[in-house]
Formats: structure tokens, C-alpha cells, sequence
């Protein structure tokens, strides 16, 4: 038996008043969807734990049965996994713009690969502590991680959630790490106005430890690969021992490479037992808060992604996971907690008819912890 899963991020919706009062999926009545909401057993799954943030991180670690009660320790930490990143604790690290006291730019004023990649390099060579490490990851986004463990954790705040807004308030918390962040951040505004960069900041946040992932072949007893658009998820793959998958001209948009991507779901089927697929577009139009285009990118998925793959797919050796990871509705242009539609086609069917947030409900499984979900699936 094969196992595949499919999420695509930020699917779930609310209702929009541009759709006639439906949920962008409602409208869209995927062909693809439908049929294998129609032959599986369905419900809706909280994916994101009381207390968590409502991040694809938290959310697939919940879907794939490994509870972040225990073991998620921050996004850092996730990124620097991807990244290959040695150290103890790890913090990521924004290149950003800051004036006047206000934060302008999460994004480093839009700083390029090549400058910011060369400000890492010399924040690397000049930085005043020498168990702090820079590492340079694309644009303005890096690690800082630190080769000694140095007490608590201070809490920090991401940068794109304060825009335009006072640092001063959203400094890391001041216990001795948060002191040493502060320093370096003060020292870094130095060395970037010194050498011209667009960005004046280094801005570090969502800091951890290294987190200890349970093997997710041990676990399962299943050889598994995961294909994602995003070092975020490669990140979680790699920490679960999986073998990670990188497509060419993958976007992670709705230009993606959609041929490329539902081949290599079939090549890893045929390697191994269990492959998932996180595909970024629809959640990137639920950003945009754009309800016609999500309806497009939901339709466009259907046919490039789970179409091709159903025509192709032994459906009696393959049992099949359809849920996005968390809603992200256009109304809210962000990503909110509330449970999500999933099918799942094993041997078991319901009455439900067609994948959407409405319907998946008066699924036969109700709602559900989304860290049952690898149990119902793989039938233990
Ligand atoms: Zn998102």
C-alpha cells in the first residue's frame, strides 16, 4: 500500500460576499475534489493546538501525528534545519529597514540575493561575539544561530507583524540572550550604514532550540519523501529524517511548475510509501485577499495537480489524504485556527459528495485532532 497526502496551504476559507455568500472552494466545486471527497470518508480537523500561532509549521507537524506540545521549539529553529545549520540555539534573521524608530521594511527596503548575501558575509567576519554565526539564507532572510546554550529563550516578535510601528516596544524580552540580541542589532545598524546596505537592521526572531523530531520512519515503519515549495516544510522533512523534495521552476505561486510537481509526486510513489505534497499558491492569493483569483488557483490546482494525479494513480494501492494545512481567508488576508475539510479515501466512505469547509463537516468523522489524522489514514 501507498499513502499520499496533499496540502495545499491555505485552501479553507470563509464565506465572501463577492462569491455570493460562499467560501472561494464552495464556489469553485472542484471536479477533482469532489470525486474523492465522494469516495472517501470525511470531516473536518483541528490542525492548530489551543495556544499556537496558526503557521504551516505547526499545522503539517499536527497532520503528520508529531504533537508541537512537544516538540516544536520555533520557526528558526525549522529554517535552520532546512539550511543544513549547525549551532544550539537558532533565531531567524530578517535584513530589515528601519526609521526614525519605526520599522519600515521587514523586508530590508527590498535588499537583493547578491547585497544581502555579502552583509551576512561581513556581519559574519566583524561580529563581536565568536559563538554567535550569521548564515545567509535568500534575500533578506537568514539564521543567527549560537554555539552555546545561553538561558531562556527570549521572547521576539516578527517583524511583518509590526510594521510601521515603534522597535523600542517590540524589542526582544530583556532576560540574557534578549540582552546579547539587542546588542547585536544595535552593533549591526553600524556596520550596515558603514557599508551602504539598503538595509540598517538585522532584526532576529522566533528563536529555539534545536528541536528533536521522532524519525518518521521508526515512527511509521514507511519510507517517505515530502515535496514542498518552501524551506519551512523541507525543514520539518529533514528533522523527520524524510527525503526532501526540490522541483525546477517550482514559484511557490500560482505560476508554479504544476507539470513538474505532479511528476514527482508519481516518481517518489513509485520509490517510496508515503509521499507528501505542500504546494504554496492558494494560500498566497488568500494573502493577496484576492476571492476570484483563489477561486482560479483552487480550479487550477484541481485540474494540474489532483486530476493528473488521480488519472494516473493506482487508487486500490493508494489511499490519499486531501487538507490544507489552515484556512486563509481573503477577508483577513492572514492565516486564522479554525478546523479544516479533509477526505480521506481508504475503505471507508460517508454521504459526503463534495471537499468543501460546509460539507466535510457533516462528514461521517465529524471533527477530529488532526494528530489522528496519519492513524486514520494508515487504518491503525
Ligand atoms: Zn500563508
Amino acid at each position: 500500500m501507498k499513502y499520499l497526502v496533499l496540502i495545499p496551504d491555505g485552501l479553507a476559507d470563509w464565506k465572501c460576499q463577492e462569491l455570493g455568500n460562499r467560501t472561494p472552494l464552495e464556489y469553485a466545486s472542484p471536479e477533482n475534489m469532489n470525486y474523492l471527497a465522494k469516495e472517501s470518508i470525511c470531516g473536518i480537523a483541528k490542525t492548530i493546538p489551543d495556544g499556537f500561532e496558526p503557521g504551516s509549521d505547526i499545522a503539517n507537524l499536527t497532520i503528520l501525528g508529531i504533537d508541537p506540545r512537544k516538540h516544536y521549539t520555533g520557526r528558526g529553529p525549522i529554517e535552520a534545519l532546512s539550511m543544513g545549520v549547525p549551532g544550539k540555539i537558532f533565531f531567524r534573521c530578517n535584513l530589515v529597514f528601519v526609521e526614525k524608530g519605526i520599522m519600515i521594511d521587514y523586508s530590508g527596503n527590498r535588499i537583493g540575493d547578491t547585497e544581502a548575501k555579502e552583509a551576512f558575509r561581513i556581519l559574519e567576519s566583524e561580529k563581536p561575539f565568536e559563538f554567535v554565526h550569521f548564515h545567509h539564507g535568500v534575500t533578506f532572510r537568514g539564521i543567527l544561530s549560537f554555539s552555546k546554550n545561553l538561558g531562556k529563550i527570549p521572547a521576539t516578535h516578527a517583524p511583518h507583524d509590526i510594521m510601521g510601528q515603534r522597535i523600542e516596544e517590540y524589542l526582544p524580552e530583556r532576560n540574557e540572550l534578549g540582552e546579547i540580541l539587542i546588542r547585536l542589532m544595535e552593533w549591526s545598524e553600524e556596520i550596515l550604514q558603514r557599508i551602504g546596505s539598503r538595509a540598517n537592521m538585522i532584526w532576529p526572531w522566533s528563536g529555539g532550540k534545536r528541536p528533536e523530531f521522532p524519525d518518521f520512519r521508526k515512527k511509521y515503519g514507511l519510507s517517505a519523501s515530502m515535496i514542498s515549495e518552501v524551506d519551512l516544510m523541507r525543514g520539518i522533512g529533514k528533522g523527520l529524517g524524510m527525503n526532501t523534495v526540490e522541483v525546477e521552476g517550482m514559484t511557490a505561486y500560482i505560476d508554479t511548475n504544476y507539470r513538474g510537481i505532479a511528476r514527482a509526486v508519481l516518481k517518489e510513489l513509485r520509490k517510496r510509501d508515503f509521499v507528501l505534497l505542500h504546494t504554496e499558491g492558494i494560500d498566497e492569493v488568500g494573502h493577496e485577499g484576492d476571492a476570484v483569483k483563489k477561486v482560479e488557483a483552487i480550479l487550477m490546482y484541481d485540474e494540474k495537480i489532483l486530476g493528473y494525479l488521480l488519472d494516473r494513480i493506482d487508487l486500490d494501492e493508494t489511499k490519499i489524504l486531501l487538507i490544507p494545512d489552515h484556512p486563509t481567508p481573503v477577508r483577513l488576508r492572514t492565516h486564522t485556527s479554525e478546523p479544516v475539510p479533509f477526505a480521506i479515501k481508504n475503505d471507508r466512505k460517508d454521504d459526503v459528495k463534495k471537499f468543501s469547509e460546509s460539507e466535510c463537516k457533516k462528514g461521517k468523522l465529524g471533527l477530529i485532532d488532526g494528530l489522528n489524522l496519519m492513524k486514520i489514514l494508515l487504518g491503525r
